[in-house]
């Protein structure tokens, strides 16, 4: 068996050489440029269901899905047709519409674990105002997050580890004052040790812990029920709040996310790409009690010109209708579960070092011979070369992988019985050629 030929990227490599000329490093989001993978990015064309397309018409079929929102596939034609039909009554507002009560009340009656939402455009956004809330809830201004959760780019949560075990973060990006680091904690995740003195060393000063639902930025790190039920604890009996990030996981791992999946009331969730059909949309929500002390009704300022957008509403609302049809996520995921398991069935009678996490529809491969990751710091960085050597043959065999070995795949609900029966006699021809030809 050899390598598959590289496919051409003759197109996609002149937008790129243009494309360096106007954004910083070609691209308006830094996880899309290829640094840690080969070649220069795809630039996408068109998609549709589980393949997408790119500038030069080589099809692949999709395991970033947008890095999670599209879900039901790409191009919904029951989502496309929504929005087309609400473009000729206007783009955006700035005032009220009956959308966002809708797209609201689909998720209110359906989620028992918030009771109001506020609608931003973005992840970030959501996760940047919760930490606000929480702290204008409290009256205390320090946070604690983990390390290998993301939580979007706002200046508090662009913090890192730093050396010792509860001690405060540093920066991890330049431009965040230190003044911001210096009120966020981080702490390794599934460590209850670390937490305890966390909050003995600052007790009354710690306003939330912010976690994702199931840390799915930085591979998929597993947390135990018994660690996140720990965590609901050791914050009540503090006081402090406990922010469920499920930008990820809300409407994906099923339609309450990892809250219910953890049987865990979190104080505040928020949401993000789901949410929006695969236009700009994020979301928090709490009990109806947290949530009157944002403004209008309470101190706590948070606004947005193109909040609640129609658009991006009726995205959401022509997805959320089919999450909520009978048996969608139970298809979706054990769809997944039996893909993984198959891999892993080849992985171990070939005696691979690669571990597969799987959780709903999320998979993350690992090249390791730990077999339960749950930190940041069990992740090998040089394992990554092989994550590289492994996109690239992919790529070459019409599977797109997200351009990093830390980003997880994400399965929709478009992909086909066809479609996997393809991909693993890639993956697996591709793992044979990764151990088997040096
Ligand atoms: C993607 C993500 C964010 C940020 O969302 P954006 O829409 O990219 O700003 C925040 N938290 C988590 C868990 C995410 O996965």
């Amino acid at each position: 068996m050899s390598s598959y030929k590289d496919i051409s990227r003759e197109k996609s490599t002149a937008l790129y050489n243009v494309a360096v000329n106007y954004f910083p490093g070609g691209v308006n989001s830094p996880v899309r440029a290829f640094k840690s993978v080969h070649g220069a990015p795809l630039f996408i064309e068109k998609a549709k269901g589980s393949r997408v397309w790119d500038a030069d018409g080589n099809e692949f079929i999709d395991f970033c899905c947008s890095w999670g929102p599209m879900i039901l596939g790409h191009t919904n034609s029951k989502v496309t047709d929504a929005v087309a039909k609400q473009l000729d009554s206007g783009l955006s507002f700035g005032a009220p519409t009956a959308l966002e009560n809708e797209l609201a009340e689909l998720i209110l009656a359906n989620n028992k674990y918030v009771e109001k939402i506020r609608f931003v455009s973005s992840g970030t956004e959501a996760v940047m105002s919760a930490i606000r809330l929480a702290r204008g809830y409290t009256k205390r201004d320090k946070i604690i997050k983990f390390e290998g959760c993301y939580h979007g780019h706002s200046d508090s949560l662009l913090v890192k580890a730093g050396s010792g075990l509860v001690t405060f973060g540093e920066t991890s990006s330049a431009g965040v004052p230190k003044a911001f680091a210096d009120e966020t904690l981080v702490l390794e995740l599934d460590d209850k040790e670390a937490l305890i003195q966390a909050f003995k060393e600052f007790e009354g000063e710690i306003a939330a812990v912010v976690i994702e639902g199931i840390p799915a930025n930085n591979g998929l790190l597993l947390q135990s029920k018994e660690y996140v039920h720990f965590l609901r604890e050791i914050t009540a009996e503090n006081k402090a709040l406990l922010i469920f990030d499920e930008v990820i996981t809300g409407f994906r791992l099923g339609f309450e996310g990892a809250a219910a999946y953890y049987d865990v009331q979190p104080d505040i969730i928020t949401y993000g790409k789901i949410i929006g059909g695969g236009m700009p949309v994020g979301a928090y929500g709490a009990s109806a009690e947290i949530m009157s002390y944002i403004s209008p009704d309470g101190g706590v300022y948070q606004a947005g010109t193109l909040s609640g957008n129609p658009i991006a509403m009726t995205a959401g609302i022509a997805t959320m209708k089919q999450l909520l049809e009978d048996g969608f996520y139970e298809k979706l995921n054990q769809k997944t579960q039996e893909f993984v398991e198959r891999l892993r069935g080849y992985i171990s009678e070939k005696n691979y070092p690669i571990q597969i996490n799987q959780v709903g529809s999320l998979f993350w491969i690992a090249f390791s011979n730990l077999k339960n990751i749950t930190k940041a710091s069990q992740i090998d960085p040089e394992s990554m070369e092989n994550f590289k050597k492994l996109h690239r043959e992919m790529l070459n065999r019409g599977v797109y992988l997200g351009p990093s070995g830390y980003e997880v795949c994400f399965m929709s609900g478009a992909h086909s019985k066809e479609d996997l029966e393809e991909v693993f006699k890639h993956f697996t021809e591709a793992m044979d050629l990764l151990y088997e030809i040096k």
